[in-house]
């Protein structure tokens, strides 16, 4: 599945945002209680690269294209936030750049997206299901899906096309992205296609519309297993940076002129000689003209 938006990349612009920064004293006290928890987990022959100290970071405002105004700390002053990658919620994956995640609770349902890259794989081991059904199933529906016995299941991070990151299962613990999908048989997949229309047309409601479309496009391709599209969990609470707004060091600077270093080319010198020379001839021509005028 495709989405024209995905990829186009607003161009966010420098302008005044509304309201005012936070108290510079309050963001650095929230910075260092932050960094103190950080570098308990870390040498301190680290700290530089990853818990550096605050006087290397400058504030900026933001505006989302939710509308929510947010202050950042980047690592410089001259790479505003819009052109960085920031995490997902908690530490989590990278996102595109100049992504920010905002939780929303009214945001959008998680979009079906294309799968176009796997990535890393992890196993994880479950011990068997309990006997009695949870909650959320009655006792026939718990005795078909249930596992009887612990198993191993292997998980892969894939990159969907909007550019975000998601984890899905193997089929099988010797499956790698070159097998390719593998195919439920027809003869199955009529079956089922059979049982959901049977189901949608008893309960329009089964199945909410964009859920409904994924299993429609999945039934079609076959019933490809892994799917070849993953509902991003990241794109409904992924907001594009808009605008943004310089605030300062979070340790102010001596804002004084920074001394030339190297020293100017020789042509500079040269031009700037000749300029004061000029106007030392000039003042010289000043200074005879009063003379003369006293002398008068
Ligand atoms: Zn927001
Ligand atoms: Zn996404």
């Amino acid at each position: 599945m495709t989405d024209p938006a995905v990829g186009v990349r607003p161009s966010a612009v420098a302008r005044r945002l509304p309201g005012r920064a936070k108290r510079r004293v309050d963001v650095l006290r929230e910075y260092e209680e932050f960094n103190s928890d950080r570098r308990r987990g870390i040498p301190s022959v680290l700290w530089p690269f990853f818990a550096p100290d605050p006087d290397g970071y400058y504030r900026w405002q933001v505006q989302l294209d939710c509308a929510c105004i947010k202050e950042m700390l980047t690592p410089d002053d001259y790479t505003p936030p819009s052109e960085r990658q920031w995490r997902g919620l908690g530490d989590g994956e990278l996102l595109p750049p100049g992504q920010v995640y905002c939780r929303h609770d009214d945001s959008a349902d998680a979009p079906y997206r294309d799968i176009i890259e796997w990535g890393e794989r992890r196993e994880v081991s479950f011990p068997a299901d309990p006997v009695e059904p949870p909650e959320w199933a009655d006792a026939d529906r718990w005795a078909m899906i249930r596992h009887h016995e612990a198993h191993t299941s292997a998980f892969w991070k894939v990159t969907l096309a909007c550019g975000h990151v998601e984890e899905v299962v193997a089929p099988n613990l010797d499956w790698k992205p070159d097998d390719g999908p593998r195919l439920a048989a027809a003869t199955r997949v009529k079956q089922m296609i059979e049982e959901f229309e049977q189901a949608w047309a008893s309960d329009p409601m089964l199945q909410p519309e964009a859920e409904g479309e994924h299993t429609r496009r999945m039934l079609a391709a076959g019933w490809p297993s892994p799917m070849p599209e993953r509902s991003c969990h990241t794109c409904p609470h992924a907001r594009a940076i808009v605008a943004y707004q310089r605030v300062g060091w979070l340790i102010p600077r001596n804002e004084a002129p920074k001394p030339e270093n190297p020293p100017p080319a020789r042509v500079v010198l040269e031009r700037r000689l000749r300029r004061a020379e000029a106007e030392a001839e000039r003042l010289r021509a000043q200074l005879a003209g009063h003379e003369e005028r006293q002398d008068a």
